[in-house]
């Protein structure tokens, strides 16, 4: 058993040993432990041992013996911890410590103001209709040259590369509002939901085995390696572009609103807001959310039918992503564009089913 770290702190685990006793006395011993996730968080692992076995002794007669016995031991297991690294947050408060200093020093005008909402827009685009839409859910075809340009487009964000951004997302729809849910408001908190989990050493990792049909691209593997090199790059840009009051308002001050817009998906719209569906998660539809994330404030909608490029169901449902890949298809540049069946909008109309989580992942 790999140890990286002992643990300190009672938790329980389960510790199976099987033990066959042959008459010339060798002894083998198989034993698997099972540690829950939670003894992987902290603790000193109180592992109880139930050994079960079968002894038997040739001789003249044959003797087989089941033995049950439990007993105490300590062992070590590999322990991730939650806290944030000390790195990750000096980068994160760092920009937006330098946001609002920058802003202060280079001074605030309309034309700046309408730079960060127009860079803020751009790039929730490319989050939601290409991170999200696309490579987390498939709800649309394009070709290999505009599947990079969601890739880069969604890098630009600074929320990482695509193939962690989408993986993850993945698991959170397979688990959502479980315990394992990576970020789910009722399990762990609002902070935690809002970005205690992205700075934690415990999700940094992509999960590749969810995201197989993408890791294929070469050129995806190396912008979510190198996810900081859009962003610098833009800034570079912008810095070139307009000078500093360009790179602080078009760079800094609009990618600091930018993360918290995109994290109110995973906090606040598992919090506020309306259930049309009984989709067994606390999902929510919000208006608010729909118009600050182009369209993602529509969750409820969405967990109930995660493969529409439309996360809006109803006319009013106001969500400009898909609006723009609807004049994609129009020229070509993506199709196979997917929607909600019939029975899915209907759905919404009936009466709403009680909140019921499920235990197990879903499919
Ligand atoms: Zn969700
Ligand atoms: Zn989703």
């Amino acid at each position: 058993m790999p140890v990286t770290e002992a643990a300190t702190g009672p938790v329980a685990a389960t510790v199976a040993v099987t033990e066959s006793v042959a008459a010339t006395e060798s002894v083998a011993v198989t034993e698997a432990v099972a540690v829950t996730e939670a003894a992987r968080v902290s603790g000193t692992v109180t592992a109880t041992a139930r050994l079960s076995g079968t002894v038997t002794v040739a001789a003249t007669e044959t003797v087989t013996e089941t033995v049950t016995a439990t007993s105490a031991e300590t062992v070590a297991v590999p322990v991730i911890s939650d806290r944030p690294s000390p790195f990750r947050e000096m980068l994160f408060g760092g920009a937006h410590v330098l946001a609002v200093v920058g802003a202060v020093f280079v001074g605030a005008s309309w034309r700046l103001v309408a730079l960060a909402v127009g860079a803020y827009y751009l790039r929730m685009f490319f989050i939601t209709a290409g991170y999200h839409r696309y490579f987390a859910h498939r709800s649309f075809k394009t070709s290999r040259a505009f599947q990079f340009v969601l890739a880069f487009g969604g890098a630009l964000a600074a929320q990482k590369g695509p193939l962690w951004w989408a993986s993850h997302h993945r698991h959170h729809h397979k688990f959502s509002d479980m315990p394992e849910d990576v970020h789910s408001p009722t399990q762990r908190g609002f902070f935690w939901a809002h970005v205690g989990w992205i700075l934690s050493p415990r999700h940094k990792k992509p999960r590749l085995e969810l995201i197989a049909d993408f890791t294929r691209f070469p050129e995806l593997r190396f912008l979510n390696r190198f996810w900081l090199l859009p962003p610098l790059l833009g800034l570079a840009g912008l810095w070139l572009a307009g000078g500093l009051p360009w790179a602080v308002w078009g760079g800094l001050v609009s990618t600091a609103f930018l993360w918290h817009g995109t994290f109110t998906i995973n906090s606040l719209a598992h919090v506020f807001g309306r259930r049309v569906y009984a989709t067994g998660d606390t999902s929510k539809n919000s208006m608010l959310l729909a118009l600050i994330t182009m369209g993602e404030g529509w969750h409820n909608n969405h967990h109930r039918y995660m493969a529409s490029a439309s996360q809006g169901f109803r006319w009013w449902e106001v969500d400009m992503s898909f609006e723009i890949l609807r004049v994609l298809s129009w020229v070509g540049i993506v199709w196979n564009v997917r929607r909600a069946p019939d029975e899915v909008l209907a759905e919404g109309r009936l009466p709403l089913a009680p909140l019921d989580v499920p235990a197990t992942a879903r499919p």
